[in-house]
């Protein structure tokens, strides 16, 4: 077993951690303030080609990894999760789908745009009465002549108000359940399609959620995505990238806030000691990083075991449920060690805190994680976890 980073992936890591340090690092204040990210960040992260990390080189992407992929998030997390999560439309759920399933006409119509971040594309699953059970979906695309007519209602979908193109997940034929549904590309602007409200959420405002309703939407037949009926798979095949992208931002925040609490631990004075100097703290500290390593190992074996073409769900799922829910524990552990500082708004811990609630519910919940892993061990006993 070979774990060494190849060259390309250093130079290109240690460049992003240069970047994060300079540039994001030192306007954190600022973008939590104002729940933006400042135009000129987003220039500079479009020249160095961060929207198109995944998108093949044919259609004006990096054509990278998942590996590298998953080490650009990292880093950019060590700065804040609003980093990846603005790109996630471009990197992953919103333009993945065509990537892997679009015709050549898509493809160069929408890839590198997506890809050099001049137009942004988002993914619309979610409804009020379809979560976890995606399968539940009640917006319909009737095909009339040469289009497609969307009717229904999407929820809680990241950054659909800044969004230029849609990937919109309905159902074409209710009788055949989760084989009934199909993905289509919907553009901004197209009559029929609005976005109805931004849903304020506990941590995610700088990119925020969105409502979208379909009222006799009509779009080109040619927008299916693949063919009628592959709509729940491709959903679960973006899905499963994305799953392993929020292992990557659990790290690099987790990484953060370490090193964040060992600075504090050493400059807090109590009792005439630093607060390093107590076991109970060095003991967070310790459980800290040691969740940190398992998670790294975890997601980087999962993230180079998909790069060799090697798909796997409950895979996924595991990093998934493992990473969220240690990134949980971790920043509880850092609120803790800054004391009364980690609870105050001016410290840099407790926006974190709250950001990192979310993981555990969005792209899929803890529960839902658990519900692939153990049907995947039932049947598989646990073929998931060798190597060949
Ligand atoms: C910040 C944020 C961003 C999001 N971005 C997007 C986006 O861009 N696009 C998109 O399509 N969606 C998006 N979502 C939606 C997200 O994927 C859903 O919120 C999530 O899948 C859970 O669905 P739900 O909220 O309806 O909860 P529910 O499905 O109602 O679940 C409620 C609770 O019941 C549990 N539960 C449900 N079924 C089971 C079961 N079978 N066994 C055990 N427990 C179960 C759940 O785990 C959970 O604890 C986003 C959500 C958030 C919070």
């Amino acid at each position: 077993m070979d774990f060494d980073i190849p060259e390309e992936y250093r130079i290109l890591r240690d460049s992003i951690r240069r970047f994060t340090d300079r540039e994001l690092i030192p306007i954190n204040e600022e973008v939590e303030q104002t729940k933006k990210i400042p135009d000129g960040i987003i220039d500079q992260m479009k020249e160095m080609g961060l929207f198109g990390i995944l998108t093949p080189e044919e259609y004006g992407g990096m054509g990278m990894t998942v590996v590298a992929s998953c080490m650009i998030q990292e880093e950019l997390s060590r700065a804040n999760i609003c980093y990846p999560m603005f790109i996630s439309g471009n990197i992953g759920i919103g333009t993945m789908g065509i990537v892997h399933f679009g015709n050549d006409e898509q493809k160069k119509k929408y890839l590198p745009a997506m890809a050099s971040g001049e137009i942004y594309s988002c993914f619309a699953l979610t409804e009020p009465n379809a979560g976890s059970d995606a399968a539940a979906i009640e917006t319909r695309a009737e095909r009339k002549g040469d289009t497609y007519v969307i009717n229904g209602l999407k929820h809680y979908i990241t950054r659909g108000n800044i969004s230029d193109v849609f990937t919109v997940v309905a159902v074409t034929d209710k009788a055949k359940r989760h084989k009934g549904m199909s993905a289509f590309i919907v553009e901004k602007g197209t009559p029929g399609f609005s976005i109805a409200k931004i849903q304020h959420s506990m941590g995610t405002d700088i990119c925020q959620q969105c409502e979208l309703v379909f009222e006799d939407c009509a779009i080109p037949a040619e927008n299916l995505l693949g063919e009628e009926g592959q709509g729940f798979a491709i959903a679960m095949g973006v899905l499963e990238e994305g799953r392993l992208s929020l292992g990557a931002r659990a790290i690099g925040i987790a990484r953060r806030l370490i090193e964040l609490s060992r600075e504090h631990a050493q400059l807090r004075v109590q009792f005439g000691k630093t607060i390093a100097e107590f076991q109970a703290v060095q003991w967070m500290l310790a459980d800290m990083a040691t969740e940190l390593y398992a998670m790294k190992t975890m997601l980087y074996d999962a993230a180079w075991r998909l790069d060799q073409g090697n798909r796997n769900r409950a895979r996924a799922g595991m990093v998934k449920l493992f990473c969220t829910e240690a990134i949980g524990r971790i920043a509880d552990r850092a609120v803790q060690i800054h004391g009364g500082m980690g609870y105050m708004e001016e410290a840099p811990i407790e926006s974190v805190y709250r950001e990192v609630r979310g993981m555990r519910i969005y792209e899929g919940t803890s529960e839902i994680q658990r519900l692939i892993i153990s049907r995947d061990v039932l049947k598989n006993g646990l073929k998931s976890l060798d190597y060949d």
